[in-house]
């Protein structure tokens, strides 16, 4: 019979849990909204259902569990630092609040850092040694696989690439830095840069999209679509930056393959054609051919990423 872990994805909009088979299949799932208000307690209160829910439908019992969150997270001592899904949780143990209610093995982990683990395991970038994944949702999150085993580095924030400094002089970051990867071309950064298309009066495509509600970057992406020109090179000009970045990190860690997922990548060619140039522009010698590849695990990320960390930890 095939082992099965206890997986857990807390989103910004529900709370995730499934029981995935070593394979990557997932053979029960779960979901509730994400408690964003009320007590800690009230949170691992919805948690216990959920993992209780998931479990009763389990032939064997799970091998270890494991729960990826967004936010600072302390994997080595299993603290979530800062959560900004659940806000309740703040310095709190949720790694051994998740083992002694699983009574299994349990680690929590950064989803992004997770993501990067399960591309390895399940998803686009299978049968590689050494990984870069790079989230580009609202934020920029990223993880990073060596010698197939994830990078955690001393404190668990290994990966965090959406601040590495592009533009010393640029805007400032939600990290209280300037002008990070995340502040140029995060999902954010694509917001703003639509609202100063907006001002400058020369999107009108995107003006009667938006009807006078603030422009997400999806509408960016919209006006794009529809042939706006100045649209098209907000996101390609975001691309470039994202791009650069990666080289940057690719010069660093030698990957054989970085993967991308997220939100963002609605944006489909113009953001993927001129982050490839960019990135294959930038980068030192034979590091310029590192192939790029999108996610394959769709809506599942998440939970695979948990999946292929709880699995890790039940194989040592
Ligand atoms: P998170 O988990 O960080 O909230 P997601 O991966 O869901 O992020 O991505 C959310 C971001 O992606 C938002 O900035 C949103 O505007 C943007 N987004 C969603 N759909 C599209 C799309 N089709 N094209 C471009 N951007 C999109
Ligand atoms: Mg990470
Ligand atoms: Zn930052």
């Amino acid at each position: 019979m095939a082992r099965t872990v206890i997986a857990g994805d807390f989103g910004g909009t529900n709370l995730r849990a499934a029981l995935v088979a070593d394979s990557g299949e997932v053979l029960a799932r779960r979901e509730v909204p994400t408690p964003a208000a009320g007590t800690a307690e009230e949170a691992l209160a919805s948690v216990d259902a959920l993992l209780a829910d998931v479990r009763a439908g389990a032939a064997a019992a799970p091998v270890a569990a494991c729960i990826a969150a967004a936010g600072l997270i302390d994997a080595e001592r299993g603290l979530v630092l800062v959560s900004p899904n659940v806000p309740s949780f703040r310095n709190l143990p949720l790694g051994a609040a998740l083992a002694g209610r699983t009574g299994l093995p349990a680690a929590i982990e950064n989803d992004a850092s997770a993501a990067a683990l399960g591309e390895h395991r399940f998803g686009a970038a299978r049968g590689a040694r050494h990984v870069l994944h790079a989230t580009l949702g609202t934020g920029i999150g990223g993880g990073i696989v060596i010698d197939g085993r994830l990078h955690r580095g001393a404190a668990g924030l290994a990966g965090e690439i959406g601040h590495i400094v592009i533009d010393a002089a640029g805007p400032v970051c939600a990290c209280g830095s300037r002008g990070c990867l995340e502040a140029l071309a995060g999902g954010v950064a694509f917001a703003r840069r639509a609202r100063r298309l907006l001002e400058t009066g020369a999107a009108p495509v995107l003006a009667a999209l938006c009807a006078g509600r603030e422009p997400a970057a999806a509408d960016l992406a919209r006006a794009a679509a529809r042939g706006e020109t100045a649209a098209l090179a907000e996101i390609r000009n975001g691309g470039h930056l994202l791009g650069v970045g990666l080289a940057s990190l690719v010069n660093v860690l030698n990957p054989d393959v970085v993967t991308l997922s997220g939100g963002l990548l609605g944006m489909g060619e113009p953001l993927l054609e001129s982050l490839r140039e960019a990135m294959a522009a930038s980068a030192y010698g034979p590091a310029s051919a590192t192939p790029v590849r999108v996610s394959e695990l769709g809506e599942d990320a998440g939970l695979l990423g948990a999946a292929a960390v709880a699995l890790a930890l039940a194989e040592g």
